[in-house]
């Protein structure tokens, strides 16, 4: 669903349109199956189960003594008939009367239904052997100790299909021996940055040239969601230059572009395209920054191509970058579609006007306050070139088309800069 705006250029689709036009092309990656330590920020491709019950055994979970709950009242004296060390299987079993010393992680000794510390014990030797005293009261079965399978039971799930890992999930693949875990493969993606006026951040820009900044940018922004990152440097907008680099671009999973997408004399991406048979999906979006952006597939020799061509301004850029490619490169990773485009919400802290009949987004700062509340400052932004704006962000901030004054203390959505 979704609505579409009219602006000068005509009828544009919406972030939300154009979201879903990006997901119908999106291929899931391939089933790859990696060693658990390398599993975080990577998607389960298909559900895993416990292999044996969590605890396996009745646990101790105290060094002290395992005892007949029954026996125990204050100065009650216990025989000491052995010890059992975690690993160790049990050996003796404690009957009325006697105790076994334990250590944390053993497994209960049979007849035992308690575990007592041992700070609670008196011990002394004596000729006939070992004994703890222990001054307590109505000690109940099962204290310091995990019965088996409380935690969970053989057959159990652990993880769903799509999980996406985290460093403390490792733990619980390792205790349910799952040493290698399939999960689905992250694309492999190319950039390349469009402009007669670019040179490499590492060369010193003549006279109406600039740096670069989009390549490393862009390349920065979706490491975390790519295998393989190829920087295929800069093209000039020379028809010959950018269709040969293009080429180049369209052998891997994602070609991601920035620059000329526009309506300029030296914007020739989409006739390029056109030219090496890549289908446009949509050309403009109703959103600020990022209106020129374009969408396209190619499919060769059953191996298909998304290709985003960004707009050139780096925050137009980023902008797209961070709501359309990365939406893109995560569902082929194997994640669901997102539910919304602003997710979080917070109190705006100055007042705001926000012009013109397209969704924006607005670079922000996100705090939290002394009160433990999220507040928003929207900064002071000169629009789609202001890197300097952008690097100082930790926020896009939403507002809706056509929606003018935000007085402080209004509510409004907004999204990290980078997720
Ligand atoms: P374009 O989308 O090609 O019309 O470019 C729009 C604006 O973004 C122009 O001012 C370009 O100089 C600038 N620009 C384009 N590509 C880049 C880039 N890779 N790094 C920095 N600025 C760029
Ligand atoms: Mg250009």
């Amino acid at each position: 669903g979704g609505l579409s705006f009219t602006t000068g250029a005509g009828l544009l689709i919406s972030i939300e349109q154009a979201l879903n036009l990006i997901a119908g092309q999106v291929r899931r990656g391939v089933v790859e199956s990696v060693p658990l330590t390398a599993v975080v920020g990577r998607r389960l491709a298909a559900k895993l189960c416990c292999d044996r019950d969590s605890p396996p055994f009745d646990k101790c979970m105290m060094d002290g003594f395992a005892v007949l709950a029954s026996d125990i009242a204050p100065g009650v004296r216990l025989r000491v008939a052995g010890q059992l060390l975690a690993g160790q299987s049990v050996s003796t079993g404690v009957v009325a009367g006697t105790a076994l010393r334990v250590m944390t992680g053993a497994p209960l000794p049979t007849g035992a239904d308690a575990v007592i510390m041992v700070e609670s014990a008196r011990v002394e030797m004596r000729d006939e052997g070992e004994f703890a005293t222990f001054d307590l009261e109505n000690y109940s079965p099962g204290r310091n100790v995990m019965v088996r399978g409380a935690s969970m039971r053989a057959g159990d799930p652990v993880f769903a299909a799509g999980h996406q890992f985290r460093a403390v999930d490792v733990g619980l693949l390792a205790e349910t021996g799952h040493e290698n875990v399939d999960v689905f493969a992250l694309p492999d993606v190319a950039v390349l940055a469009t402009g007669n006026e670019l040179v490499r951040c590492g060369e010193s820009p003549g006279a109406a040239k600039i740096r670069n900044s989009n390549g490393p940018m862009l390349t920065a922004c979706i490491q975390s969601l790519s295998d393989s990152i190829t920087d295929l440097g800069i093209a000039s907008d020379q028809r010959d230059e950018l269709a040969a680099l293009v080429s180049h671009g369209l052998r891997h999973e994602v070609l991601v572009l920035s620059g000329g997408v526009s309506e300029g004399m030296a914007d020739l991406v989409p006739e390029v395209m056109a030219e090496l048979g890549v289908t446009e999906v949509f050309h403009k979006v109703a959103i600020k920054p990022g209106k020129p952006l374009w969408f396209g597939v190619l499919d060769r020799d059953g191996q298909r191509c998304l290709v985003f061509g960004l707009p050139g301004n780096p925050v137009s850029s980023l902008v797209c970058c961070e709501i359309f490619v990365r939406v893109a490169l995560e569902l082929m990773a194997g994640a669901e579609m997102p539910e919304a485009v602003a997710t979080r919400a917070g109190s705006l802290t100055n007042d705001h006007t926000v012009k013109g009949d397209r969704p924006t987004w607005w670079p922000a700062r996100h705090e939290i306050d002394d009160q433990g509340c999220l507040r928003i400052t929207a900064l002071p932004w000169l629009g789609s070139a202001d890197m300097r704006c952008l690097a100082q962000a930790n926020a896009l901030a939403f507002f809706p088309p056509r929606s003018e004054a935000w007085p402080a203390g209004s509510i409004i959505r907004w999204r990290p800069v980078v997720a």
